[in-house]
């Protein structure tokens, strides 16, 4: 039997087979390939502080929640996390040395408390991208408790100011930029990174030729 991963050789009775929820699920694999892999993501249920690891080929978690690789383009990607037993409630950025950090983090601790308070059967999961500076916190809750803990990650946000737009500024785009853009593009309301992205998206190419004449327009007006 040959490894699925670095194609040795391997004894019939050496066999590791990858786990369930994971890309390897069922694939033969050597002993190295099995238990060496970054971790995936990590899962963390309730208050126990124990992670669980989810890599390409282990999967700590027995199958509770299963990763899935997507690509944004052939550099580009991060982990999707799956599960049947829970349902996904609410996913964050976490952007290492952002500001939003601080925010995040006490978002983290209030919703926490909330669901302990209210017993709500519950699962953080944090997941890796390519991107060294960035990784997915995704929120999970046992399917029907859903209702309860929507309310409650609503509590949650407006104590900490979790959709001021000023946490999602300065991502992509610096301040005088998206200042710029909010002036040019006043009828898109531009506050947010995601705002000033969108338009960008939209308008593809065009958007320096619009900028220009937006520009250009407003030049006439501060002389006229
Ligand atoms: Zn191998």
């Amino acid at each position: 039997m040959e490894c699925e991963i670095c194609g040795r050789k391997i004894e019939e009775d050496e066999v590791y087979y990858g786990d369930v929820g994971t890309p390897y699920e069922r694939k033969p694999l050597c002993e190295e390939c099995y238990f060496y892999d970054e971790p995936a993501a990590t899962v963390f249920y309730g208050n126990d502080e124990i992670p669980y690891i989810i890599t390409e080929t282990l999967n700590e978690t027995n199958g509770d929640f299963s990763i899935k690789w997507r690509s944004i383009d052939p550099w580009r990607g991060y982990y999707e996390v799956k599960s049947e037993k829970y349902t996904l409630v609410n996913t964050a950025e976490l952007l290492a040395y952002h500001e939003s950090e601080e925010m995040l983090k006490k978002f983290d601790k209030r919703i926490r408390d909330l669901f302990d308070e209210h017993g709500i059967d519950y699962a953080r999961v944090f997941a890796r991208s390519s991107n060294v500076f960035y990784q997915n916190y995704d929120l999970f809750v046992r399917k029907n408790q859903e209702a309860l803990a929507r309310k409650l990650i609503e509590r949650a946000k407006m104590e900490v100011d979790y959709d001021n737009p000023k946490w999602y500024r300065n991502v992509i785009f610096d301040e005088d930029t998206l200042n710029k853009l909010g002036e040019l593009f006043p009828e898109r309301k531009i506050q947010t990174d995601y705002d000033a992205f969108a338009l960008v998206k939209e308008l593809g190419n065009k958007v320096v030729d619009e900028m220009k004449k937006r520009a250009s327009v407003n030049n006439d007006y501060s002389r006229g």
